[in-house]
């Protein structure tokens, strides 16, 4: 029950511990070691060294590393997905899609871990570079503090673990507190892979403390954080002149023209409001209609969003379970009773019903509501109607933050002016904003961060490139 921490290729015994509750029941679980500040420089110091080793190894050697995560991923699929059930109420056929979702995600890292190119540079094109040869070759930033959020505990860690291997850094990973469990079982993982001792590390503990000495360490390298946006910020503000990765929160949108296809839109939407109990950096929070399709999409919607199977999150046919926390849970239910006082209705939910807030529904949410401009990350959803494709353009572009957006429509030419006129990292056409797939760039404007992920994008950001200029005159 007592987790350990893992250090240097090794099970280290923690000295102080924090007590981990099942979000649905709450009955207790595990106690995870609270990593002292001499263990996450100890964590700290094998990686730097084992970085030595790493850069001593062939792209084909660490692609060989990633293929082996991801097979010894694949022969713990079930047990994978237990754990993210079991620790964060996510229902168990969204924790096994998220663990296949991983297993490519090592797979696109053992692939792109081969293709470790840089460019050509045209010297002779400026006047004094006639005889010069020159190239760029990309070498590894070296250690990385990665920091890794709750709602995706075997994913997200692998957008930071694959590409730093892929491209020969070391990592020390410090995982969300309520789901340490999943990346201690892919330290036993990778334990058992070619991987040299202490190019990956895992302290658990505090995100004040235990993330503070990473972000603040200057044998750290990088940082690569996702997470919430005022966490990211104030990393920012402790980095130092180390390289910070963000990818943070958003409040995305879609907007929806496209009157013949409302039974399909709606099941996307219910998908993208409610999977994960709405708590996905690109859950589908705000919903802009065209008038004419307000009172058909808002009954189709309903009726989807009834069909839902709430409960516990280990039983196979779960949709919807608790939120990670009952504290976060009161919040959200909170801001929808905010929203009713400024005016909105209430279509669903809007209630805790045996440990579980109901998915809700929200109609004409004025911006004033919190629900309308920042993030819920609950599974509640607004539905506003718009007269036209540029006010819904607009709604979706007054937000601090740009991630995502989509837009279902059957007009090209509202696909492109949709294309050009959102303020967002990714505009999704004819679906959901929460469409993401693990080799694509990711990444938002605006609050939403600063960077992309994506296995390759990722690499890009974990990797510095050296000039060599060759004179042959
Ligand atoms: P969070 O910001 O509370 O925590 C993220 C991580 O930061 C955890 O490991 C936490 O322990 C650590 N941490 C907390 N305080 C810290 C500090 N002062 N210094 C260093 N580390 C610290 O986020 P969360 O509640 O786990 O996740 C939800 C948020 O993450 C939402 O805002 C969501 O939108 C965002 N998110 C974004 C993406 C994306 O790709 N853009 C993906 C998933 C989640």
């Amino acid at each position: 029950m007592r987790q350990k921490l893992y250090i240097d290729g090794e099970w280290v015994d923690g000295e102080d511990f924090i007590a981990i509750n099942k979000p649905y029941g709450m009955e207790k679980f595990a106690e995870i070691a609270n990593a002292s500040p001499e263990q996450v420089k100890r964590a700290i110091n094998a990686a730097k060294q084992a970085q030595k080793t790493m850069k001593t190894m062939t792209n084909l050697e660490r692609a060989r590393i990633l293929n082996q995560i991801s097979v010894r991923l694949q022969e713990r699929k079930i047990e994978a997905a237990e754990v993210i059930a079991m620790e964060s109420g996510k229902p168990f056929k969204h924790a096994l899609a998220e663990i296949e979702r991983t297993i490519e995600t090592y797979q696109f890292g053992a692939e792109e871990a081969k293709r470790l190119i840089g460019e050509m540079i045209p010297m002779d094109a400026a006047l004094t570079g006639r005889g010069r040869v020159g190239y760029t070759i990309k070498e590894p930033i070296g250690t990385i503090g990665a920091i890794t959020p709750f709602n995706f505990p075997q994913n997200l860690v692998a957008h930071k673990v694959a590409p730093a291997i892929a491209a020969g850094n070391s990592i020390v990973l410090k995982p969300a507190t309520q789901t340490a469990l999943s990346a201690l079982l892919l330290a036993e993982i990778i334990n058992q892979t070619d991987l040299p001792a202490g190019a990956f590390n895992v302290v658990t503990g505090n995100g004040t403390l235990v993330g503070d000495i990473l972000v603040k360490s200057e044998e750290v390298d990088m940082i690569t954080f996702t997470g919430s946006t005022v966490v990211g910020k104030s990393i920012l503000k402790n980095a130092g002149l180390k390289k910070v990765s963000l990818e943070l929160g958003s409040n995305a949108g879609v907007i929806i023209t496209d009157g013949n296809n409302l039974e399909r839109i709606a099941e996307r939407c219910v998908s993208g409001a409610f999977s994960n109990q709405g708590q996905v950096c690109i859950s589908l929070q705000r919903i802009y209609v065209l008038e004419s399709l307000y009172s058909d999409f808002i009954r189709v919607f309903h009726e989807k969003t009834r069909e839902l199977i709430i409960g516990d999150p280990l039983s196979p046919d779960t949709d919807v379970s608790a939120m990670i926390t009952p504290k976060e849970q009161s919040r959200a239910l909170e801001w929808i009773e905010e929203a009713q006082q400024y005016g909105a209705e209430l279509v669903s939910g809007g209630i805790i019903e045996e440990e579980v807030l109901q998915p809700t529904i929200l109609v004409n949410v004025p911006k004033k509501a919190r629900l309308s401009c920042q993030e819920i990350f609950a599974p509640v959803v607004m539905v506003n109607k718009v007269s036209t494709l540029e006010q819904a353009i607009e709604e979706i572009n007054d937000s601090i933050y740009g991630l995502q957006a989509g837009i279902f429509t059957q007009k090209i030419s509202e696909a492109f002016y949709a294309q050009s006129h959102l303020e967002v990292g990714g505009v999704i056409i004819n679906d959901i904003p929460t469409y993401r797939v693990d080799q694509m760039p990711y990444g938002g404007v605006k609050e939403s961060g600063n960077t992309k992920e994506g296995i390759k994008y990722s690499i890009d950001e974990m990797t510095q490139s050296k000039l060599v200029v060759w004179n042959n005159s």
